[in-house]
């Protein structure tokens, strides 16, 4: 299966993307993870990009398709991939084709997960995540069983990403709009393009997620 998920900051890519990852045997490949790796690592890359992701604004399109390039050559991606953050611009997605077409994969589906702005901000101030394994939390919407304990790993410290504070979030939202909602006409011209509510509860999500890709034949792991 390849597959994209495509949303605003917030919209839910990352929680469903990290669901389907399980549930269809697929590597799930965030290009905001792989970016975030590398300012920890301090490479050239990471040094680049720091600044940038900072401000909200988007990492050049060079950077991002070298990467995402040599991503999906990966053995784990041997039996598919889901895209949680790429493409973010046209060129990107364009880019995407041409690495798609070299390797003889079709893309099943891109899927947006369509969420009003003024839930993303709210979403986004709240959003935490296991410093140990990274399972996503929220302050509201998905707090540990255990209250200060990760459900998934029993990790007890958690992290806050510096662009998620409320004077970051205009800025990644315009960048949503200019440089990557117009990604979306691209792929609905080529009969790609599934919408499906990102408002709903989580597991609806995922359950009309799951209806979409079961309409077009793709079966669970
Ligand atoms: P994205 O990867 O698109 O930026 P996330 O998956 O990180 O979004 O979700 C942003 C925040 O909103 C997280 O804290 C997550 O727990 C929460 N969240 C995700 N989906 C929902 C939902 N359907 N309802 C309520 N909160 C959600
Ligand atoms: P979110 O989950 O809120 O959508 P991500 O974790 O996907 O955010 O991305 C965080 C930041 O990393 C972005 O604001 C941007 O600076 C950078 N980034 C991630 N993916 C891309 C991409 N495909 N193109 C350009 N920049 C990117
Ligand atoms: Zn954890």
């Amino acid at each position: 299966m390849e597959l994209i998920l495509l949303g605003p900051p917030g919209a839910g890519k990352g929680t469903q993307s990290k669901l389907l990852e399980t549930r269809y045997g697929v590597a799930q490949i965030s290009t905001g993870d792989m970016l975030r790796a590398e300012v920890k690592a301090g490479t050239p890359i990471g040094l680049e990009a720091k600044s940038i992701m900072d401000a909200g604004k988007l990492v050049s399109d060079d950077i991002l398709i070298r990467m995402i390039g040599e991503r999906i050559k990966r053995p784990d991606c041997a039996k598919g991939f889901i895209l949680d953050g790429f493409p973010r611009t046209v060129p990107q997605a364009e880019a995407l084709d041409k690495l798609l077409h070299e390797q003889a994969v079709d893309l099943d589906a891109v899927i947006e997960l369509k969420v009003d702005e003024a839930i993303l901000v709210e979403r986004i101030s709240g959003r935490y995540s296991c410093a140990k394994c990274g399972e996503g939390y929220h302050d509201k919407f998905k707090q540990p069983k255990t209250p200060g304990v990760c459900d998934a790993c029993g990790g007890t410290e958690f992290i806050r990403r510096p662009d998620d504070k409320a004077e970051t979030v205009h800025a990644r939202l315009e960048a949503y709009n200019a440089q990557t909602a117009p990604i979306l006409p691209y792929y609905r011209a080529r009969g790609r393009l599934f919408t499906v509510d990102g408002m709903a509860e989580m597991d609806e999500v995922e359950a009309q997620i799951e209806a979409v890709l079961r309409g077009l034949g793709v079966a669970a792991a």
